[in-house]
């Protein structure tokens, strides 16, 4: 690098340098089966508790067998919805997703991120408002700033304080369009929105209402179709997204609603329209995971026995899990050099787990973050609880 490039880029090193110094510096592993629920990392073998795969969809049979299509329609699909890229497989993902939702219409994005990227700007603008639970997802946030409506956060799954920030702009004679933003499951606490009472409050303001099932598409609710199936809560919602990366185990998200929303945000949802279609291999195998799941819905009950198995063993054993209801389970920590050094002490045991730190989740409430997988086997939990068991002990949390 030249010395007046170096100089230029001084401000990567001291940024950098500050992450080291707070124990929030981060590194990439690689992890040659990082789907599994037995992982190599290392050269070592590690019960994998930190896999979106849920259900194990992403490395089943049927589901790899359908990424086949890239033989007959390719490996990309060239182009943009709006242009060449909508193939018959795009359009028959989408009206498997309406149906499996139990909504008018579906609709593909790239991944869920692009789609709370897009989905809010395209609600509200400025002069609107929009309220948001305080430990929603970063691409929330990120929708709400690229929106630039007013902002404003309330408490976690408090609806009262929900109440409060409406009544306020009702008060205040705010005059624009309202959105309330949530995430169903809360992905770093494994809790569960009041989505009932949210879409309540939602129907008397006038409010518009944007859930994100990303956790729970696939694992909560009748046959996994998410925590607004499982209320009936399908017309109150305005957007529901949900990812396909997680739980139905290969890439992208869909959003469902009625056919007018879906008709607008054709229209004038950015990170829909300027972005290439999700390529061909990937639509057909999450055509194929939605069999499997239909197929086989004692995964999804398999996933939350896992859970529930996992959750109460670490409960019995003494430790924080806060508010976790799901496969989800948050193991807290607060500090976050204490939050690493029980993550290797886990690793050293034989378990993958991640320190979740700040800025993803909040000051002081470092946590190990654990989820379980449905092709998790009661040997594997138990060899997990077991493991936390010793080093809980050993690191004094327990
Ligand atoms: C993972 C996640 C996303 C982003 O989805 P990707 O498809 O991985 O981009 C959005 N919202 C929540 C709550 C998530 O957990």
């Amino acid at each position: 690098m030249s010395t007046l490039q170096a100089e230029r880029l001084q401000f990567m090193r001291r940024r950098l340098e500050a992450l080291r110094s707070r124990r929030l510096y981060r590194q990439l592993s690689v992890i040659p089966d990082g789907a599994q629920p037995w992982i190599t990392v290392d050269g070592r073998r590690l019960l994998n508790l930190s896999s979106n795969n849920y259900l194990g969809l992403a490395t089943h049979p049927a589901v790899k067998a359908a990424a086949a299509a890239a033989e007959t329609l390719g490996c990309g699909a060239g182009s943009s919805r709006l242009i060449a890229g909508t193939f018959p497989l795009h359009q028959a993902l989408e009206a498997r997703l309406a149906s499996f939702k139990q909504a008018e219409g579906a609709l593909l994005f790239n991944s869920g991120y692009t789609a709370n990227l897009g989905i809010i700007p395209a609600l509200v603008g400025p002069g609107d408002l929009v309220l948001s639970d305080e430990l929603n997802h970063a691409s929330l946030i990120d929708g709400c700033r690229l929106s630039r409506a007013e902002y404003r956060v309330y408490l976690h799954c408090d609806v009262a304080s929900l109440e409060q920030e409406l009544s306020s702009a009702v008060r205040e004679n705010h005059r624009g369009r309202r959105l309330v933003v949530t995430d169903s499951v809360f992905s770093m606490d494994g809790d569960v929105a009041p989505l009932r009472a949210i879409a309540d409050l939602c129907g008397a303001y006038g409010a518009m209402l944007l859930v994100d099932e990303a956790h729970s598409t696939g694992c909560l609710g009748p046959g996994g179709r998410g925590l607004v199936a499982e209320l009936g809560l399908e017309r109150e919602v305005t957007v529901s997204m949900s990812t396909l990366s997680k739980a139905l185990g290969s890439f992208g998200a869909f959003v469902t609603g009625s056919s007018l929303v879906m008709e607008y945000l054709v229209n004038v949802c950015r990170s829909f329209i300027f972005s290439t279609a999700l390529p061909p291999p990937v639509v057909a195998a999450s055509l194929a995971a939605l069999d499997v799941l239909e197929r086989e819905p004692e995964l999804v009950e398999r996933l939350q026995d896992n859970g529930a198995f996992f959750r109460q063993g670490l409960q019995a054993l003494g430790f924080n899990t806060l508010r976790s209801e799901t496969h989800i389970v948050p193991v807290l920590v607060g500090d976050s050099a204490r939050a690493l050094q029980m993550a290797e002490a886990l690793r050293q045991e034989g378990i993958f787990v991640v320190a979740i730190r700040p800025p993803t989740v909040p000051l002081g409430s470092a946590r190990i973050r654990a989820s379980v997988m449905a092709t998790h086997t009661r040997a594997d939990l138990e060899f997990a609880r077991e493991a936390f068991e010793r080093v809980g002990k050993r690191e004094g949390l327990i």
